[in-house]
């Protein structure tokens, strides 16, 4: 283990008063669980599933999904392992898969669930790797990619059910499915932000603009409303995107009510030090002052302030 990891501080995450606070990682690749271990991570947070889709010309089977899941699994016998099922579309686009039509605006296309709904047979097959693997392995959970509304979310939910799968979850990574929160989260178990699209869609700015990066940004106040509504709804709340890298927004939104967070395996031990140091009050102080700003740079600069006070 090199030093930089073995410094880190150990234990589980949380505020300096005792609020439990779950640090997981996002694994893209089966590669990065060793790095999810090797910094502490308490479980997976978000598990994509695009890779094993890439570079071929069909769908995986039954086996070989399950053999993945299960990999992941086994690497945090303790701990949640949320899996997602397949992203596919937009910045994430699969050979086999294309739209149904061609998309001048693939972002606003047929992603995600949408595009799981157009084929139902491989959210079929890869719920059965799915409760194939989690047979025995109690740490899974499952949730979907993209959803829009509370029809959607419940669809999903019967879905997984139907394959024996009791804890189904959603990403809140549409400006509608977190302004109508309330409705989804009667139809799942909870709900899992991502950051990343849902700073996309609420300021109409793509992910992949660099020249636009001003504007899907995690600091957002608008974003930062969204975020609260979605952990205001009555379900367990994480957050999954990039945003929940960066330790002081970690705090804040830890402040706006959310239960746990998933990020780059390298980011979880700088998160775990600051949110270490700051008690959950302070946290709530910082999020109140950064939705309280104007802008981006306004709240981050208001949130660390109020950080900064006292350690
Ligand atoms: C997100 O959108 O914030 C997210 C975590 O999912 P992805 O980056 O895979 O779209
Ligand atoms: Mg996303």
């Amino acid at each position: 283990t090199p030093s930089h990891v073995s410094a880190a501080p150990a234990g589980p995450g949380g505020t300096r008063d005792g609020r439990r606070v779950p640090l997981l990682a996002n694994i893209t690749v089966p590669g990065d669980l060793a790095a999810a271990r090797a910094h502490g991570a308490e479980g997976v947070g978000l598990y994509r599933t695009e890779f094993l889709f890439l570079d071929r010309a069909d769908v995986p089977g039954t086996a070989e999904q399950a053999a993945a899941y299960a990999e992941a699994l086994d690497a945090f016998p303790d701990g949640d392992v949320v899996v997602r099922v397949l992203d596919a579309g937009a910045d994430k686009p699969l050979p086999f898969l294309p739209p149904s039509a061609p998309e001048p605006n693939p972002a606003l296309g047929e992603r995600g669930l949408r595009m799981l709904r157009r084929h139902p047979e491989i959210l079929a097959g890869q719920l059965a790797a799915l409760a194939k693997a989690g047979a025995g392995r109690p740490g899974l959970r499952v949730m979907a990619p993209m959803v829009t509304g509370a029809d959607e979310s419940a669809a999903f939910a019967a879905a997984c059910r139907d394959a024996g799968l009791d804890r189904p979850g959603v990403m809140i990574e549409v400006p509608a499915a977190a302004l109508r929160a309330r409705d989804l989260a009667r139809t799942v178990e909870f709900f899992s932000v991502g950051t990343n699209d849902l700073a996309q869609y609420a300021c109409a700015a793509d992910r992949q603009s660099g020249a636009l990066s001003r504007l899907h940004d995690p600091w957002q106040p608008a974003l930062l409303d969204l975020v609260a509504l979605a952990a205001g709804a009555g379900v367990p709340c994480g957050v999954c995107g990039e945003g929940a890298a960066d330790p002081i927004l970690a705090c804040v939104l830890v402040g706006l009510g959310v239960a746990s967070l998933s990020m780059a395996p390298t980011a979880i031990p700088a998160v775990r030090e600051e949110l270490a140091g700051h008690t959950l009050d302070r946290c709530r102080a910082a999020a109140a002052a950064a939705r309280a700003s104007r802008t981006a740079a306004t709240a981050r600069a208001a949130a660390r302030a109020v950080l900064a006070r006292r350690r």
